[in-house]
């Protein structure tokens, strides 16, 4: 559990155990939203409660998003890493993975490609390898960046506060770390080796940026690690956490979800799309204000329908491989995914399916150069 939370997991579970229709009606009427009330809206009972949820998310999406999505894009910039994380193909021990990092050039050259979907938000994603992905070559890649994108995120190694001072000032300004799991046994069996298997370090990525500047932090947990109802729990409680001790910053959740592919990680506790359904409309009651996301993870028909209930920011043409966009394909050589797009629709596409729905796309909602 979020180790700040006075309760244990065989408590949280059990108050889930206990939770009746009266406690997630209750839990509907109000404004203002606390933990329990989180609980409650994720707990078995708020199964049947769905059109009601559905509904006070929707305004609430309403009231802080309007009517518009943000879309961004991912940017792989290398897959080399020094962690052992069981479930990812990049972890160190896997043989079968071709391992990249790209040059300036090649980062240009995947930017521009991405630049030309119109695309004006981009996330750096990189493995674990601190020879390579040093705090230096990382600004010296927003630094270049930065005159192309008016926002730059970051998903890689956790790094320190100091570390993420010079980030900033590089021009990211946001940050995405998953926990993965809260429950630190589980954590370290997942993570065995590397520097990733040091769970505070991790658990504090968020609050050493936010220190430093940055002014969106990324949350989530590994759906299918852990039964996800205690992961929720946890995950509010860092939410609300670093909602007090990073006032000036916004939280953003991610749901991620492994969705069983053959030869892939079998996932010991799946979730169900019922269930995604259920946290994401139980999150957006109770932030309202805090952004969030959907995977392109998930199915098309799944993304285009939370966008207008939950999730108010989306990937779109997303390539999970260094060069995906641009490099390889010049190349000629094959992408090899770190986890399997079920939406892989081209940027134009997404674009239409949010109009669709009667959504406005946005590719700019900030600018700090303003
Ligand atoms: S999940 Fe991240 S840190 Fe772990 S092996 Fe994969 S790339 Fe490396």
């Amino acid at each position: 559990m979020f180790p700040l939370l006075k309760f244990s997991e065989a408590q949280v579970l059990d108050y889930y155990a206990h939770v009746t229709p009266e406690m997630v009606r209750a839990s509907l009427a109000k404004d203002r939203h606390d933990w329990f009330d989180l609980l409650n809206l994720t707990s078995e009972a708020a199964n049947a409660f769905k059109p009601e949820m559905r509904e006070k998310a929707r305004k609430a999406r309403i009231r802080y998003y309007g009517k518009t999505v943000s879309v961004y894009a991912p940017l792989y910039i290398g897959n080399t890493c020094i962690n052992s994380c069981r479930y990812c193909d990049f972890r160190v021990q896997h043989q079968g993975t071709v391992r990249r990092n790209l040059s300036m050039d090649e980062i240009r050259l995947e930017a521009e490609a991405v630049r030309r979907t119109g695309i004006d938000s981009l996330l750096i994603v990189a493995g674990e390898d601190p020879k390579v992905n040093t705090v230096e070559h990382l600004a010296e890649v927003g630094r270049m960046l930065k005159k192309m994108f008016s926002n730059l995120s970051l998903e890689v190694a956790p790094q320190t506060e100091e570390g993420y001072r010079e980030l900033f000032k590089a021009g990211y300004e946001a940050l995405t770390c998953f926990q993965e799991t809260y429950d630190p046994i589980r954590y370290k069996y997942f993570h065995p080796a590397g520097p990733k298997s040091n769970y505070d370090f991790r658990l504090w990525t968020q609050l050493r940026a936010g220190k430093a500047g940055f002014r969106q932090l990324g949350c989530a947990f590994l759906l299918g690690l852990n039964p996800w109802r205690p992961e929720c729990a946890s995950l509010a409680a860092h939410a609300f956490y670093l909602m007090k001790e990073c006032y000036e910053a916004k939280v953003q959740f991610a749901f991620p979800r492994f969705c069983p592919v053959e030869g892939g990680f079998q996932p010991e506790y799946p979730v169900s799309e019922d269930d995604l359904d259920l946290m994401m409309l139980a999150f957006r009651i109770v932030f309202p204000q805090c952004c969030m996301t959907v995977s392109t993870r998930e199915a098309p028909k799944f993304r285009d329908y939370i966008v207008q209930y939950a999730a108010d920011n989306m990937s779109a043409g997303s390539k999970v491989t260094p060069g995906g966009y641009a490099v390889l394909e010049q190349e000629h050589a094959p992408d090899v995914a770190q986890f399997t797009l079920t939406d892989s629709r081209a940027p134009q596409a997404v674009y239409d399916a949010i109009k669709a729905n009667g959504q406005e796309v946005v590719f700019k909602n900030w600018d700090n150069r303003i």
